[in-house]
C-alpha cells in the first residue's frame, strides 16, 4: 500500500462544483489501494479577499489576528472537502494544521515548521479514512498561537506532512499541466517540463514562478519528498521534481525556463561616503528589520566628492519599514537621501547548465536589447541571471527571452482554471 499525499490549490476547489470533482479524484487514489492525506488551500481567491477586507478595517493588519482570520480559508474548504468526500461513502476526517500536528515559530504571517507530529492524521488512516488537513498553517508552542506560513504556504504544509509520515510521492494539484519553462499565463508558447532538478526548481521559485512556493521546494530538498505538480483538471502527467544523488548524472539543459517577479521595490541610498565599513553599516541598518533583501549595487563613486549610490532590491511590503530604518538612521550612516521605486520587475534566466556554457548573459543582454528594455541591474549566480527593468515591460522580457533561448513550444500551453491573482 502506498501513501500519497496530494496538495490541491486553491485555484482547483474555487466553488462547490470543484470541491465535488476533487473529492472524485481522492476518492479515486483511495480506492485503488492507496493511504491518502489530502492538503487543501483556501477556495479560489478567499485569501486575498480576506487580506482585502482587513486592509479596509485597518491599514496595519497583521501578526496574530490577521493569522486568525486567514486561517478561517483553508478551515472552509477543508470541511466541504470532507464532506463532500463522505457522501461518495469514503470516511473523511478534516483537521486544522494545529490538530495535524504542525508545529512552527512564533513569527506570524511567515512561520517556519519546527516539528510535524501528525499522531491524528496518522490514526485516522489507520482507521482507514482520507484525512484532510487545512495548509498554510501551525501553532506556535510557547505563544499558543496560530500561526500561517507565507502566502502559497499549502504547498509547504503537503511537503512537511509528506516527509513526517513517509510518504512515496507528494503531488502538488494546480490550475495547469506542470511546471513550464516560462508562466503560461505570460509565454503561450511555453512549454511542460517533464523533469526538473530541486536545484533549478528552487532558483524558479525564488524567482517568482509561484507555481511551486520555494520553502515547500526546499523542504522537500532537505527531505528527500518526491514532488510530481500536475493539473487537477485532467489526468496528464505533470513535472516531476528530482533530487539527484550525489554523483548521479542528470541531463541538464542549459536553461530550463524563465521567471519574473512584480512584487519587489528598489531603494537608493544616495550620497554615501565611498569609505571602507559603510556598506557594512547601512546593511546592519536594514538586517534590523529584517527584511529579505535580494539585488545589491553600488556605482563607482565620483572622484570630486567621494561620494557613491547603493541600490538594492526588497520586497515591497517591507519597503516602508527599511525605509524607516533608514531615515532614522540618516545622521549616523552619513548618506544624503533615499529613493523608492516600486515599479521594477525582476527576470530571472535557469538553467544548470549555465555553469558551463559562456556566452548566456550576452544572449540575454542582446535579446533584451533588441526589443528596446532597458535593464538597470544585473546578478548572477552559478545557475542563473536576474535584470531588473521597468515593471511595465516585464511581460515582454520574458517573452523575448524565452523566444531567443529556443524555449518556445509549438502548442499553446492550457491554463484550466485560477484569475491568475
Ligand atoms: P494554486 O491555486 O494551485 O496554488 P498558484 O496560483 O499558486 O496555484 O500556482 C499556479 C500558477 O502558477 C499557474 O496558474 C501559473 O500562472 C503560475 N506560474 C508561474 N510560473 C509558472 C511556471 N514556470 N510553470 C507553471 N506555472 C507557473
Ligand atoms: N491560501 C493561501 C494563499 O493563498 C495558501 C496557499 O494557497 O498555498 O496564499
Ligand atoms: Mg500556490
Amino acid at each position: 500500500m502506498s501513501l500519497i499525499v496530494q496538495k490541491y490549490g486553491g485555484s482547483s476547489v474555487a466553488d462547490a462544483e470543484s470541491i465535488k470533482r476533487v473529492a472524485k479524484r481522492i476518492v479515486e487514489t483511495r480506492k485503488a489501494g492507496n493511504e491518502v492525506v489530502v492538503v487543501v488551500s483556501a477556495m479560489g481567491d478567499t485569501t486575498d479577499e480576506l487580506v482585502d477586507l482587513a486592509n479596509q478595517v485597518t491599514p496595519l493588519a497583521a501578526g496574530r489576528e490577521l493569522d486568525m482570520l486567514l486561517t478561517a480559508g483553508e478551515r472552509i474548504s477543508m470541511a466541504l472537502l470532507a464532506m463532500a468526500i463522505k457522501s461518495l461513502g469514503q470516511e473523511a476526517r478534516s483537521y486544522t494544521g494545529s490538530q495535524a500536528g504542525l508545529i512552527t515559530d512564533a513569527k506570524h504571517g511567515s512561520a517556519r515548521i519546527v516539528d510535524v507530529s501528525p499522531t491524528r492524521v496518522r490514526a485516522a488512516l489507520d482507521a482507514g479514512a482520507i484525512a484532510i488537513v487545512a495548509g498554510f498553517q501551525g501553532f506556535n508552542r510557547g505563544t499558543g498561537d496560530i500561526t500561517t506560513l507565507g502566502r502559497g504556504g499549502s504547498d509547504t504544509t503537503a511537503v512537511a506532512l509528506a516527509a513526517a509520515l513517509n510518504a512515496d510521492v507528494c503531488e502538488i494539484y494546480t490550475d495547469v499541466d506542470g511546471v513550464f519553462t516560462a508562466d503560461p499565463r505570460v509565454v503561450p508558447a511555453a512549454r511542460k517540463i517533464d523533469r526538473i532538478t530541486s536545484e533549478e526548481m528552487l532558483e524558479l521559485a525564488a524567482a517568482g514562478a509561484k507555481v511551486l512556493y520555494i520553502r515547500a521546494v526546499e523542504y522537500a530538498r532537505r527531505h528527500g519528498v518526491t514532488l510530481h505538480v500536475r493539473s487537477s483538471f485532467n489526468n496528464n502527467e505533470g513535472t516531476l521534481v528530482v533530487n539527484p544523488k550525489d554523483g548521479e548524472s542528470v541531463e541538464e539543459p542549459i536553461i530550463s525556463g524563465v521567471a519574473s517577479d512584480l512584487s519587489e521595490a528598489k531603494i537608493t541610498i544616495v550620497g554615501v561616503p565611498d569609505v571602507p565599513g559603510k556598506a557594512a553599516q547601512i546593511f546592519t541598518i536594514v538586517a534590523s528589520t529584517d527584511a529579505n533583501i535580494d539585488m545589491i549595487v553600488q556605482n563607482v563613486s565620483t572622484a570630486a566628492t567621494g561620494l557613491t549610490d547603493i541600490s538594492f532590491t526588497l520586497p515591497k511590503s517591507d519597503g516602508g519599514t527599511v525605509l524607516k530604518a533608514l531615515e532614522d538612521n540618516k545622521a549616523v550612516a552619513g548618506f544624503d537621501s533615499l529613493q523608492y521605486d516600486d515599479q521594477i520587475g525582476k527576470l530571472a534566466l535557469v538553467g544548470a547548465g549555465m555553469r558551463t556554457n559562456a556566452g548566456v548573459s550576452a544572449k540575454l543582454f542582446t535579446a533584451l536589447f533588441e526589443a528596446g528594455i532597458n535593464i538597470e541591474m544585473i546578478s548572477t549566480s552559478e545557475i542563473r541571471i536576474s535584470v531588473v527593468t521597468r515593471a511595465d515591460t516585464i511581460n515582454e522580457a520574458v517573452r523575448v527571452v524565452h523566444s531567443a533561448f529556443g524555449l518556445d513550444g509549438d502548442e499553446e500551453a492550457q491554463v484550466y482554471g485560477g484569475t491568475g491573482r
